[in-house]
């Protein structure tokens, strides 16, 4: 099949379908892990029964996970010969679909009015980022990322004085601790934490969203950043935040970090939080054939 003839909407109405209301298996195990962790009675152990509860019934519904759906952000991986124009136009079809069948509430609204557009679409929304790759398939990555824990996110200059904090990774592991503690519960915890260490401004926040792609109980494959992140991880369980911020064991999911060339002027780190309801989904296309992960 020629690139051009292709069409692909109905596979991407199913992959946003999927990804608003049947959250990934790694996700689940670890909030069902976490469930028997906190005493039973307890106001966590009870917010996570809800939650558990949420995931079933939105999974045998086929309706959203969380009535926040999320910023819509697209990667798409494409070999030479594709149109990023044509593969855009059949995303916002299938984005606008699953606006009317509600698998994606209405979210996007003009910056300065207010105002809702209705479908999903607007300036810079949904987010696409296309990376041409050598494989002869498409892949289609989808994060629907609520606004909550968006609010959460926060972004350090190192060194950070009041903190202690240096350009190191001893420094990374005091910035982000202290992020997580201002968290607190406003981003609907237990949470997962991107980092990502260097960049500028606007590429290490990028950096720890892609984080925010992996599965949970996958390895660093750089064995300093592999140990900082279960550090990390078990440093903030030990804060008490808890289960939607109610007390207990589980504050945290995962911790996971990537970094980026910096310039010796700067020394970012940047922290994305994703909350409980971590919507990732993946499309596969190769030869016709379609599969989701
Ligand atoms: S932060 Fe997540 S769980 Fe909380 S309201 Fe937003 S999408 Fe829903």
């Amino acid at each position: 099949m020629k690139p051009i003839d292709i069409d692909l909407r109905e596979p991407l109405l199913e992959l946003v379908r999927r990804t608003s209301t049947v959250l990934a298996p790694d996700v689940v195990a670890v909030i069902e892990r976490a469930a028997k962790t906190e005493p039973e009675g307890s106001a966590g152990w009870s917010a996570l029964q809800t939650v558990l509860e949420n995931i079933t019934l939105a999974r045998d519904k086929s309706a959203p996970i969380c009535q926040d759906t999320g910023h819509i952000v697209f990667h798409v991986h494409f070999p030479f010969g594709y149109s990023q124009k044509m593969l855009t136009e059949q995303i916002l079809d299938a984005v606008r679909t699953a606006t009317a069948k509600t698998y994606l509430r209405p979210n996007a609204v003009d910056a300065l009015t207010g105002k809702n557009s209705g479908d999903n679409t607007g300036a810079g929304f949904p987010m696409f980022y296309f990376h041409e790759w050598e494989k002869d398939e498409l892949r289609f990555d989808l994060m629907l990322k609520g606004g909550g824990c968006e609010n959460v996110g926060a972004q350090y200059r190192l060194p950070h004085v009041p903190l202690g904090a240096g350009r190191d990774l001893e420094g990374v592991r005091r910035v982000i601790l202290d992020a997580i503690d201002k968290a607190q519960g406003y981003g609907c915890g237990p949470g997962i934490i991107g980092i990502g260490i260097g960049g500028n401004r606007g590429s290490g926040y990028l950096v720890s969203k892609e984080q925010l792609a992996r599965k949970l109980d996958d390895v660093n494959p750089n064995p300093e950043l592999a140990a900082l992140e279960e550090r990390i991880l078990k440093e903030a369980n030990e804060l008490g935040i808890g289960p939607m911020g109610f007390g207990g064991k589980t504050t945290i999911m995962a911790v996971k970090i990537g970094s980026n060339h910096r310039v010796p002027a700067c020394y970012f780190v940047s922290m994305s939080y994703a909350c409980w309801a971590d919507r990732r989904g993946s499309l596969h296309w190769k030869n016709g054939e379609v599969t989701y992960d």
